[in-house]
């Protein structure tokens, strides 16, 4: 515990001191060796976040289909229509290239909020084996 908060002042102290420095050096270290790749794929990765939520909007399914939650994008999931399919964690979708195969893939799902998904598969859980649920309250 101790030697972490020697590590943290130390740190701090060398921040404070190599500020000003600090940043320009990295701003020049990322030019000369990096050769923009780093930064351009990061930027890549955003434009291509953009193509996909500026893609969910355009085919409304940018909000969940039960209550219309649209807050946090962490919060939806792709639904399979079809319960034999794997759902579509869509934080894996944003990270990859649009293709066509993944845009027939959505037209298979619907866009839902983790509460909703949840229910909706323990619903469908109770239909399939005949059971009623007991209540929350
Ligand atoms: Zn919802
Ligand atoms: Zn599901």
């Amino acid at each position: 515990m101790a030697n972490k908060e020697a590590v943290k002042r130390y740190r701090h102290e060398y921040y404070l001191k190599h500020k000003k420095d600090s940043s320009l050096q990295s701003q020049e270290w990322y030019t000369n060796h990096l050769d923009g790749k780093k930064l351009s794929s990061r930027k890549e990765r955003r434009a291509r976040k953009d193509e996909w939520y500026t893609y969910f909007k355009e085919i409304g399914k940018n909000k969940c289909f039960i209550c219309g939650y649209q807050k946090c994008w962490a919060a939806i999931d792709f639904h399979h229509i079809n319960p034999e399919e794997k759902d579509i964690g869509i934080a894996k979708l944003i990270d990859r290239r649009m293709t066509r195969e993944y845009q027939k893939e959505l037209e298979k799902c619907i866009p839902l909020c983790r509460n909703c998904h949840s229910e909706l598969h323990r619903r469908l859980y109770l239909e399939r084996t005949k059971q009623t649920e007991w209540q929350m309250i």
